[in-house]
This record gives structure tokens, C-alpha cells and sequence, in this order.
């Protein structure tokens, strides 16, 4: 499958729709999310067109990687969630309930988060 130039994420790093951006650099890009599921709900983007974590794990540069996880740590440290921590949750394709196909990590935080899973 190639990579949707019109999933909502790209449209964002594109400027085709406004987003406020809590951190920026020319890799990557993090905001809050548009219906939160907790105190705090950011989203972790890498700029380049990345489907999933599988390809981004696979195909990153070491600058695009690193800025990556630099955009996670500023965000937990901006954000108040080192003292009590966090949840990252990071949804792949079809089985891990992927909805945007463009890679993202979710930063959830500010409670206490409930149990992982619930199995129907
Ligand atoms: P997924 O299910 O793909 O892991 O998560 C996609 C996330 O993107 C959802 O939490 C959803 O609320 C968020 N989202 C969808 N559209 C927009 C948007 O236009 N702006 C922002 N900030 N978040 C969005």
C-alpha cells in the first residue's frame, strides 16, 4: 500500500489545515489531539512519509530517529509527566486499530491510566 498524500496528518505537516504545534523541528511535529482520552493526549509525528512504525523503524534516518525521540522527551518534560509517568501507545494497521496511516506515537497523561486491554 502506498502512502495516502490526503490522510489528515499529512494535510497538517502540509499547513492544508491549522494545527497548533507544542514542538517542531524539520523531522518531526507534536499536538494535542483533537478528541483527548485523557488530562493529556499529544501526538508524536514524524514529518517524512512513514506509514506506520514498521516502516519508520525500518526506513528512518539516524536524524529523523533521533529528533523523534527528542519530540517524545520534550513533550513528557513539557507536559509535567516525568514525576508519575505516562502511557505511550503507538496503533499499527488493521490489527492494532491504526486509524490515520501515518505513523504516530500518542503521549496519554495527567490520571492514572485504566488497564491496558479489555478483551471482548
Ligand atoms: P489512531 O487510531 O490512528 O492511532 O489515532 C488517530 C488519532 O488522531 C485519534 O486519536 C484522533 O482523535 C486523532 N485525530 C484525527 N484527526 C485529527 C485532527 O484533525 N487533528 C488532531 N489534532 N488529531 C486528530
Amino acid at each position: 500500500m502506498t502512502y495516502d498524500q490526503n490522510n489528515i496528518f499529512a494535510k497538517i505537516i502540509r499547513g492544508d489545515i491549522p494545527c497548533n504545534f507544542i514542538y517542531e523541528t524539520e523531522h518531526v511535529a507534536a499536538f494535542d489531539d483533537i478528541a483527548p482520552q485523557a488530562p493529556v493526549h499529544v501526538l508524536v509525528i514524524p514529518k517524512g512519509q512513514y506509514k506506520s512504525l514498521t516502516e519508520f523503524s525500518a526506513q528512518a534516518s539516524a536524524e529523523e530517529l533521533e529528533h523523534f525521540h527528542h519530540a517524545i522527551a520534550h513533550v513528557i518534560k513539557d507536559k509535567g509527566l516525568t514525576e508519575n509517568g505516562y502511557r505511550a501507545i503507538c496503533n499499527t494497521d488493521s490489527h492494532g486499530g491504526q486509524e490515520v496511516p501515518h505513523f504516530h506515537m500518542h503521549i496519554l497523561g495527567g490520571e492514572k491510566m485504566p488497564p491496558m486491554l479489555v478483551k471482548s
